[in-house]
């Protein structure tokens, strides 16, 4: 039977599973000196004092409380969070279950990612920035949450994302760059006062002021498996330029920007539909990164987010693919374009990310 190329896979060493070993022989097994390392050591990778990031449960739990802290701080009487149209429904999700009510903001023209200047924003008291699919967008904005989930290592000016604003979000979900185990997150801030209130509301135990608090703990165990990929981070960092240069070496052009961390690799394609059933047929998943229903509002209000869900594959590029399961992607694509012919494709020879083209 053909072996199937999946479109992501975790990758995880000997090393984290010693380290996840450690701690169950241990018997400290909740959040304890192992959670307290992965916080000081992600303050030390991204530039920050310590005490200035908080591990969680989840992204969704990190985007949760980063709203409930920006809110806490500024007293906030409006109530409206803007977040992109374009992105995971955990964004949605997380303004909801913080009380808010979600205003929709389509991507810019030259990027998927959330167009800052849309009007939407300035009826907002906080917004939502995403760097989807590892693709580094300048913030400059106040009030924004920087939303790394996608994005941890990709760079703007050289300079890490997630510190561009007040506060910065990140997921260690399985399949994201790193990995705490299977799910995680951290909440990062050059604001002390967000995280210590995040670290006092994720631990409902032991308190006795009526403060709702919720428990979004992360465990000992998943710290330390997250605390061995951080390390090892720049060696996964450095597969996946690698991957994403052979791909366009070998005449499969990826979109992505200065500073990119590739996390997905997204290529063009006007069947986008066909192109993946015929990838699927011949042995590799590939996903449609964000779909038309999976829009978090009515596609006609975010033309530009559309066009995105119609014209985009995302194809295996992640730090344990081989090369030779590559070069087996690589000719399926090369004989597609030659057998496609007019252009349902993945590959024109010039101007092929140049987004005016999808308009
Ligand atoms: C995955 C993701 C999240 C949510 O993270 P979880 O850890 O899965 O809860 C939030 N935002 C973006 C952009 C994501 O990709």
């Amino acid at each position: 039977m053909q072996k199937v190329i999946p479109h992501n896979r975790p990758t995880i060493g000997e090393e984290e599973i010693c380290a996840a070993v450690k701690v169950m022989e241990s018997g400290h097994l909740s959040q304890g000196t192992e959670v307290a390392l992965f916080e000081n050591e992600f303050c030390e990778y991204l530039g920050l004092n310590h005490g200035h990031a908080v591990a969680v449960s989840s992204g969704s739990a990190a985007l949760y409380m980063a709203i409930r802290a920006l809110d806490m701080d500024k007293n906030q009487r409006n109530t409206n969070v803007a977040i992109p149209a374009y992105s995971c429904s955990a964004l949605r999700n997380a303004v909801l279950l913080a009380g808010k009510k979600p205003l929709y903001a389509d991507v810019k023209d030259d990027s998927p990612n959330i167009d800052l200047t849309s009007d939407v924003i300035k009826e907002a008291g906080i917004t939502i920035a995403c760097h989807i699919y590892g693709m580094p967008e300048r913030i400059d904005n106040h009030n924004v949450i920087e939303d790394c989930a996608q994005a941890i290592g990709a760079t703007i000016n050289g300079k890490l994302v997630g510190t561009q604003t007040e506060i910065g979000i990140f997921s260690f979900y399985a399949t994201k760059p790193i990995t705490s185990g299977g799910e995680g997150g951290m909440v990062v801030s050059k604001n002390k006062g967000y995280i210590d209130f995040i670290k006092d509301i994720r631990d409902f135990d032991m308190k006795n002021d009526n403060v709702v608090r919720f428990n979004m703990k992360m465990t000992d165990l998943q710290a330390s498996v997250g605390r061995i990929q951080l390390k090892r981070l720049p060696e996964f960092e450095k597969k996946r330029h690698y991957l994403a240069d052979r791909y366009e070496k070998k005449g499969i052009p990826l979109w992505r920007k200065e500073g990119s961390i590739e996390y997905r690799g997204i290529i063009r394609s006007r069947a986008p539909e066909r192109l993946m059933e015929y990838l699927k047929q011949n042995g590799v998943q590939a996903i449609l990164p964000i779909t038309e229903s999976e829009l978090l509002c009515v596609p006609l209000t975010v033309p530009r987010a559309y066009a995105l869900t119609h014209s985009l594959v995302s194809i295996p590029l992640y730090p344990s693919l081989t090369d030779e399961e590559q070069d087996t992607i690589i000719g399926l694509l090369n004989k597609y374009v030659d057998v496609g012919g007019n252009y349902d494709n993945v590959s024109t020879p010039t101007g092929l990310f140049t987004m005016a083209g999808l308009f």
